[in-house]
């Protein structure tokens, strides 16, 4: 059996249709398959590969940190230095109020320390969260997820919690004084690339400050920055109490984080102790890969030049098929008539040559979230190869 055959019979699979392409290796913003064909990623493993896959800085730091020690215990027992480091770092590249991180293993998790320290830090039950919202497959962070088609099989889910349309002035008064916290994306990536507008975002801090709600930002796709400021909340002028970081945390290994103040962190502490239990949170490999991409994403400038490239793709992308474009940095949405379209465009990019999908609660939009490191003549020729699929598209409608 060769090895999509046993792909099929022996990895679990959660759709009836996986890209099932056989990578053999990945380098900056190219993937190769098992025949020697090359693919532009502007996907980026869906806003992981910030840095590009396998930064040498990044390798470097992970060969560095496999000859010290893998795992040693239990998340918080010992002092280690990767995990020590790479939390230093990011605190000083947030607001004086974010400095303390608990490392997880994934986004999820994440989602799911912040919603347990909300009820710990308020004493109160309910959790506010938004229409398609994306927040994680774990049963917490499926409770609040934004899209009923997703939660209906697995109900019960977590009682109390509450979702509101996102953007929306009205819907923020159902904050109240019962509301432990409220949970958001600063843009919503999974409906497709929308961002509230600034007065949206500050009038929902206000309020969240007037009843003594936790404000969570998950920033898991939209961090290290994707949206062209280090952390998208940086666009609204507001902080929030708890946020949260996955994906490109981790510079290609797993890695999550919610990060607060200390004093709220310590409702973790007691009664009872150990608020928030992990064995392999905050590895030490994966801490040590994050922090070097860390400071590739500072060093090389690439955040000051998200924008630039986000407009080569504005620029380029022109095409009677596109109704529209939505897009914060690089992260873009582009908008079909129907999922046929987009996919049929997807598959044609990807038979030339171009990786791209589309959105979980947007099948009508095409997602382009390249690595931050793409050149702009990798952009370019991606460009000529999704018009040139569009085209063919176009052509047999
Ligand atoms: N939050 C957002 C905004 C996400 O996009 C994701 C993953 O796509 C998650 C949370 C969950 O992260 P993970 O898949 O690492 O559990």
């Amino acid at each position: 059996m060769n090895q999509r055959e046993l792909f099929f019979r022996h990895v679990a699979q959660t759709s009836t249709a996986p890209l099932a392409l056989e990578i053999v290796k990945a380098e900056g913003s190219l993937l190769w398959d098992a025949e020697g064909r090359e693919y532009i990623d502007m996907i980026a493993g869906i806003s992981v590969c910030n840095v590009g896959h396998r930064h040498p800085r990044v390798v470097k730091a992970i060969r560095k940190q496999a000859d010290q020690y893998l795992h040693l215990l239990v998340y918080g027992e010992f002092v280690e230095t990767p995990q020590v480091q790479y939390a230093k770092a990011i605190t000083d590249h947030l607001p004086g109020s974010l400095n303390s991180v608990y490392f997880t293993n994934s986004g999820a998790e994440a989602v799911e320390g912040a919603m347990k320290l909300a009820k710990r830090v308020t004493n109160r039950s309910q959790i506010i969260a938004f229409k398609d919202s994306y927040h994680g497959s774990t049963q917490g962070a499926l409770s609040i997820i934004g899209d009923e088609y997703w939660r209906r099989a697995y109900r019960p889910l977590l009682p109390d919690v509450l979702h509101l349309e996102h953007g929306s002035f009205t819907a923020i008064e159902a904050i109240t004084d019962r509301t432990a916290c409220v949970i958001a994306e600063p843009i919503q990536a999974e409906r497709g690339v929308y961002t509230p507008s600034k007065e949206w975002v500050k009038a929902l801090r206000k309020k969240c400050t007037e009843t003594g709600t936790l404000l969570i930002l998950d920033e898991i796709q939209t961090g290290f920055g994707r949206t062209g400021t280090l952390w998208a909340f940086e666009q609204f002028n507001i902080t929030p109490d708890v946020l949260l970081l996955g994906k490109a945390l981790g510079g290609g290994m797993p890695l999550g984080a919610f990060i607060a103040d200390k004093a709220i962190m310590m409702n973790l502490a007691d009664n009872p102790v150990l608020g928030h239990i992990t064995t392999f949170g905050g590895h030490p490999v994966c801490c040590a890969a994050g922090h070097a991409a860390l400071k590739v994403l500072l060093k090389e400038s690439l955040v000051q030049d998200v924008k630039k490239k986000e407009a080569i793709l504005l620029e380029q992308l022109k095409h009677p098929l596109i109704k529209t474009i939505r897009s914060n940095g690089l992260m873009l949405a582009v908008e079909f008539d129907s999922f046929e379209t987009n996919k049929k465009i997807i598959d044609a990019c990807i038979r030339k040559g171009v990786l791209t999908d589309w959105f979980l609660f947007a099948a009508n939009c095409m997602r382009l979230v390249p690595p931050l490191t793409i050149s702009p003549k990798e952009l370019k020729k991606a460009c000529k190869v999704i018009l040139a699929a569009m085209e063919e598209v176009m052509g047999v409608r």
